[in-house]
């Protein structure tokens, strides 16, 4: 029981609940816009199943350790961007995901998922790095990624960019272009580090803070420098391409050959060298000129190193993310969104007491999927037939169905047109909804 005081009035000076918004560079996605997104995932689901790609949930919180080994000490994600705690109950050092790859790794050593060959693997979810917010660039943000685990060749990585594409251009965006770059082996990768090292030291007074740190630790990523200062000095350093072996340059061709048979446009980006340590020969990124800084889509590439790292048996693996926010941006950018669905049937109910008739009724209709939209009524009643046919018509739907008293008692209902062929209406039996419940997925009354 509850005690009385507590159910007291307030007191008038009770200061108003302070209001609690969401946290920087978080967004809320509601509709209509989340029906972009529903849309854009029905396209992930089924282009991910005629590729054969099977979907893997992981959780969001993992072990600090796992990004840190698994996405790379120098890297700007574990540096600065990664949202970790200590657990309050037992002390284990926590991280938001800030990427899925390390946690798709993780599960198919922990569970084994590679023991008869390749296993390839699709997720769709949130990301969370803390960024500075911007058009295109969130602290939580949705990826869509695949990865194909356990298989060493080129073909693979061709398959998987095709991928890519395929969902972008089903989404109404073909011909995205695809920057692709190798990282060879590890052995040309030192080679190249030493001669880069000494090629910095020799313009070392042309280096900003961030690349002379990172110039022992992971030169590699100053190539990947945004300071336009550098840009000129950066574009001349030695390319990793000159130091690839001849079975380097096979895989690369061969990814080049499969995706010019596939339709797929690519370019060779020398500089696309990726922020993450663990990728060896083909990296690639889809990339576009029409959304401002944050214009790369989709970032991949091969990481047979991963998985020891991880403490897995060597095996080889390709990957890549996709930010969903960037996509829908470009979808909508290029006036492509698709309509937010409405309902087929308003229900106009005139008097309460006509509910219980009408909820059997709608329900019926629903269950021979027609998508109906019910008048719901405030404390004091159901309100005036004129503010109803006002709510039918702004939920966009193309019948209104009308319980009034009359009909009832004689069985039926009244469907009227709301859009084509407006005004338009008939009666129809309530006993005998599965016979007409499709002409309310059609256009008009007459259609069947
Ligand atoms: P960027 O250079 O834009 O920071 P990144 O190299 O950090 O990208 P990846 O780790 O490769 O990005 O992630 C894959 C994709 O996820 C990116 O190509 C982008 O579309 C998306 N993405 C990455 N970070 C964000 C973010 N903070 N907000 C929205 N989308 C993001
Ligand atoms: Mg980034």
């Amino acid at each position: 029981m509850m005690a009385p005081e507590t159910m007291a009035e307030p007191r008038k000076d009770t200061p108003k609940a302070q209001r609690l918004t969401a946290v920087k560079g978080m967004n809320d996605i509601f509709p209509p816009e989340s029906s972009q997104w529903e849309w854009f995932e029905q396209h992930v689901r089924e282009v991910m199943g005629s590729f054969a790609y099977g979907s893997i949930r992981t959780p969001i919180l993992e072990h600090t350790q796992l990004f840190v080994k698994g996405t790379g000490e120098t890297t700007d994600i574990v540096e600065k961007e990664m949202y970790s705690f200590e657990d309050r109950l037992n002390g284990e050092h926590l991280t938001l995901r800030p990427e899925n790859t390390p946690g798709v790794v993780r599960a198919a050593i922990e569970h084994n998922l590679t023991y008869d060959g390749g296993k390839r693997l699709y997720y769709v979810g949130p990301m969370f790095r803390h960024e500075r917010p911007q058009r295109g660039r969130y602290r939580q943000f949705y990826q869509v990624g695949a990865e194909a685990l356990g298989v060493a060749g080129a073909e693979t990585d061709a398959e998987l960019i095709v991928l890519a594409a395929e969902l972008l251009q089903r989404v109404g965006l073909p011909g995205i272009r695809v920057e692709l770059n190798s990282l060879g082996i590890a052995a040309e990768r030192q080679q190249h580090r030493q001669a880069l090292i000494a090629y910095f030291e020799r313009h070392a007074g042309m280096l900003d803070a961030d690349a002379q740190r990172r110039l022992h630790t992971n030169p590699l990523r100053i190539l990947d420098t945004k300071n336009p200062a550098m840009q000129d000095m950066v574009r001349e350093a030695p390319e990793l391409l000159g130091f690839l072996g001849d079975s380097s340059l096979k895989h690369l061709e061969t990814v080049k050959a499969l995706l010019t048979c596939s339709g797929v446009p690519w370019t060779v980006n020398p500089r696309a060298v990726r922020g993450l340590d663990y990728y060896s020969h083909t990296v690639f990124e889809f990339v576009t000129d029409e959304l401002g800084a944050q214009g790369t889509l989709c970032g991949g590439g091969r990481y047979d190193g991963l998985f020891e790292v991880l403490g897995g048996k060597a095996t080889p693996a390709v990957g890549w993310g996709m930010g969903i926010e960037r996509v829908l941006e470009l979808v909508r950018v290029r006036g492509l969104a698709a309509p937010a669905p409405a309902p087929d049937v308003y229900a106009v109910v005139p008097d309460a007491a006509a509910y219980p008739s009408a909820f059997k009724t709608l329900q019926a209709l629903r269950q021979q999927g027609v998508r109906v939209q019910m008048h719901a009524g405030a404390q004091d009643g159901v309100g005036s037939m004129k503010s109803q046919f006002k709510r039918a018509d702004a939920s966009g739907a193309r019948f209104a169905l009308v319980f009034g008293a009359s009909e009832l008692a004689l069985g039926q209902v009244t469907v009227k047109a709301l859009r084509d062929g407006q005004g338009a209406q008939s009666t129809r039996p309530l006993d005998q909804v599965d016979g007409w419940a499709r002409t309310l997925q059609s256009q008009t009354l007459s259609d069947s």
